[in-house]
């Protein structure tokens, strides 16, 4: 049988920078991700070094909390990496982004970024890749453009590394397919303990909500993030709210347009070309003053109104309007604050909005009852879980049905 071995260096019992290495006869790691933090001092930010050498390294996702820390692998040599095409892509924009945002708290420099380049090979959904004797292929995890669920095959056993995964599907992908007959599951748990509402119903509810307020002449303010959020907005607004103005703003546009580059990975590539090209991509100073002087829906980062365009918007709103928050806010983050008191802080000083808002639960993760169903489909032998606030609890229920739970702790190794 074969023998397998996974050492958590991050994501273990929290979420954020996700990092493992599987250790076969190869040795690779899955996901490199890093942690950033807008509140509190003296956490760690980058997952636990990995002493030894790597065979290749597996990219899921592009979200920066799978892939920001990457880089930092190539600073002396580094092995071969593996993504889908799209997640490379989408995985350099957040790379030369965060090296703005980070200035000299960056672990890596444009060097180290463009070896990482030349080690980037890339590997479509479904598609075998033999690395000695383990056989690895992708599959779609229904997650953000190009996500993907990572199996290994080795010595007669299956195990499949999800990251983040959503079974449900939304106007830009369809759901994940549960992988069967697996013997090891490392699973992404997030929302353990909670439910998302029905996308259906959500959306409906969301459409009539942006056409009162543009009715009453406002403009409706999404501060969304650029992957996926931005793009699934359009899709939405655009698909219900026929003749309404969507501008589009700040590093969403871009990804726009590598979802556009990249149709294979859509669930409906012509109607989300149609929707994204009926949107004004904001280019200038012009465009902004456009945007808030006509009832309009502005999609525009920051998602968690954390500088960007999305906060000049909201400082100019027109009468009437509104802002809808649509994802996760970090704590201590000017979106988590508009959330719990209905203010902002600008250079310093707190900064009362009465603009009303709106929470919508557009989760691009599985709820509980989809983790629950992948892993009966998946029938594994030994679950791990990562990437979640509440793993204890979820380890202890699962062990109650009379599964073999694991819920390692950064720098744990597991056999298994
Ligand atoms: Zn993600
Ligand atoms: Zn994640």
């Amino acid at each position: 049988m074969g023998k397998m071995k996974l050492q958590c260096l991050g994501a273990g019992q929290e979420v954020g920078r996700s990092c493992f290495v599987l250790e076969t006869d190869q040795k690779v790691m899955l996901d490199c991700g890093l942690k950033i933090y807008e509140v509190g001092e003296g956490r760690d930010m980058f997952p636990l070094p990995f002493r030894g050498r790597l065979d290749a390294i597996v990219l899921g996702h592009a979200h920066f909390d799978h892939s920001g820390y990457l880089p930092s692998m190539f600073a002396h040599g580094g092995p071969d990496w593996f993504s889908t095409p799209p997640t490379a892509e989408i995985t350099n924009l957040l790379w030369a982004d965060s090296m703005k945002i980070m200035g000299d708290r960056s672990p890596y420099t444009e060097a180290e970024i463009a070896k990482a380049n030349r080690k980037w090979v890339g590997l479509e959904y479904g598609k075998r890749l033999h690395l000695g004797k383990t056989a690895f292929r992708l599959h779609d995890a229904g997650h953000i453009l190009g996500a993907a669920m990572v199996e290994a095959e080795h010595g007669g056993r299956r195990f499949v590394y999800t990251g983040d995964f959503k079974m449900e599907g939304s106007r830009m992908h369809a759901g994940a397919e549960p992988v069967k007959d697996v013997d090891v599951l490392v699973i992404e748990s997030t929302y353990s303990s909670r439910e998302h509402p029905e996308r259906k119903g959500l959306e409906r509810k969301l459409a009539e909500d942006v056409a009162e307020v543009i009715d009453s002449g406002g403009n409706a303010l999404f501060p969304a993030f650029a992957v996926g959020r931005t793009q699934e907005l359009i899709s939405i607004i655009r698909a219900h709210n026929k003749g309404v103005p969507i501008f589009v703003d700040g590093m969403g546009k871009e990804v726009t347009r590598m979802c556009m580059r990249n149709p294979g990975y859509i669930r409906d590539a012509e109607e989300f070309g149609e929707h994204a090209e009926s949107a004004v991509f904001v280019q200038g100073r012009e465009d902004r003053v456009d945007a808030t002087s006509m009832p309009s829906v502005i999609i525009s980062t920051a998602g968690m109104l954390q500088g960007g365009p999305a906060l000049q918007y909201m400082l100019n709103l027109m009468p009437g309007s509104k802002m809808y928050f649509t994802g996760y806010n970090v704590e201590g983050t000017n979106g988590w604050r508009m959330m719990k008191e209905s203010r902002i802080l600008l250079e310093g000083n707190l900064l009362e909005v009465d603009t009303p808002w709106e929470y919508y639960d557009f989760s691009a993760h599985a709820g509980r009852a989809d983790l629950l169903e992948f892993i009966r489909k998946a029938g594994p032998e030994k679950i791990v879980l990562n990437h979640g606030d509440g793993i204890p609890a979820f380890a202890e229920e699962l062990r109650g049905q009379g599964y073999e739970v694991h819920a390692p702790k950064n720098g744990d190794t597991i056999e298994l």
